[in-house]
């Protein structure tokens, strides 16, 4: 935890549960992906917390946005930068939201398929396009499915498409999934990358860049390495692939960016056992699934959790939101250790959590209010 965040939560006094993001570990963490994939843009993954104080830091240290929705687009331009630092990233999207992107300037899309370059060519003629291909997330705490991307001989076929309908073909794009702890997760992709690229080269169709996505880790409670082993790892990767003829290279962090800028505050409501004899406590928060830790689905993110009482005995705790929904239970199936000592009233710091909370809290489930967030 950093100092500041340390003193606003001292003086803190209003009630429930707040998310606190100190922006200059923000700033650090831009100024890290700039430094270890120096050759690279970073377009910053609007999902993982689109607060406008967070867009507005990093449009001002000149970074680029990878948007998902017109509102998203919106709030990048709100917070300072142009169109043309803007990549509508999503593969699904509604024709009419390519139209409004394209009237706020956009010019960069997604997609991956043959369907969606008939959209794009008809609601945003011209723009470039990047394909998105299938990568296995093996190493990934968060892995993808396959939701998007199509197999690298298909996207062959996408691109050249979107080319015979007046689309520039600017290259591919892949995801290693998120929270990814190998840092040689991308070499495969890019293997997969080069080999798209010489075939299209084939065809007559220039490919000049590569999305390399996000993927890049927050530490929770094991250990991730530093970013400046991605970078190296994908520049070899790079080299390997591509040889003298580096592609032009983006990345997409979100996690990385913003994970480990936030700690949650929140309460212990109620601590209680299912029979006198059981070993496993019932540790009850005022923040769950729907009050912005949606990543625990599947006990995927172990959020650390500090407590006033650590460094006493520590006990097997099932830890559980405060809704009356069954399914609003944290950690189970791999119970996480709390001293006993813990008691009702208690606050405890959820920590690592400044992507994917404040944006995933339900509006009003149980009459619980969406996740408090202060950005300082
Ligand atoms: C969510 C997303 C990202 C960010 O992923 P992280 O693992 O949080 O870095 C990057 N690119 C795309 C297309 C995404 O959907």
């Amino acid at each position: 935890m950093t100092a500041r965040i340390r003193e606003f939560l001292r003086q803190r006094n209003d009630d429930g549960p707040c998310l606190v993001v100190d922006l200059d570990v923000v700033r650090d963490n831009y100024q890290t992906f700039a430094k270890a994939l120096p050759d690279t843009r970073v377009f910053y993954a609007v999902k993982a917390n689109p607060a406008p104080e967070v867009l507005s830091l990093l449009a001002k240290l000149g970074s680029c946005f990878d948007a998902a929705s017109v509102p998203e687009i919106e709030m990048v331009l709100a917070a300072g930068a142009s169109a043309d630092r803007i990549s509508f990233g999503n593969t699904i999207k509604k024709e009419r939201d390519i139209a409004r992107a394209f009237a706020l300037g956009v010019r960069l899309y997604a997609l991956d398929c043959q369907a969606e370059a008939e959209k794009i060519a008809r609601a945003a003629p011209g723009s470039r396009v990047f394909c998105r291909i299938l990568s296995d997330c093996a190493g990934a705490e968060w892995p993808l499915s396959r939701k998007f991307g199509c197999e690298p001989a298909m996207a062959v076929d996408v691109l050249e498409h979107a080319h015979k309908l007046g689309l520039e073909a600017h290259g591919l794009s892949f995801h290693v999934g998120s929270q990814q702890r190998n840092p040689h997760a991308w070499d495969r992709a890019l293997a997969s990358a080069a080999g798209v690229f010489r075939e299209c080269g084939e065809r007559g169709l220039n490919l000049t860049m590569v999305n390399l996505g996000g993927g890049f880790p927050t530490k929770y409670l094991k250990n991730v390495p530093a970013v400046k082993t991605y970078g190296a790892a994908i520049f070899r990767a790079l080299r390997r692939h591509f040889g003298n003829r580096i592609p032009e290279t983006i990345i997409e962090p979100g996690r990385g960016m913003v994970g480990n800028a936030g700690i949650i505050e929140a309460e212990v409501v109620l601590v209680s056992k299912k029979s006198e004899n059981d070993d496993v406590r019932w540790v009850y928060l005022d923040i769950g699934k729907f009050g912005g830790l949606a990543e625990t689905m599947d006990e995927s993110i172990r959020y650390p959790i500090r407590t006033p009482r650590d460094g006493g005995e520590l006990g097997p705790c099932v830890l559980a939101g405060p809704t009356c929904d069954s399914a609003d239970v944290l950690y189970e199936k791999q119970p996480y250790a709390l001293p006993v000592s813990l008691e009702i009233g208690d606050k405890v710091l959820i920590e690592g959590t400044g992507a994917y909370t404040a944006t995933y809290a339900a509006v009003g489930f149980n009459g619980f209010p969406p996740l408090k967030t202060v950005h300082i």
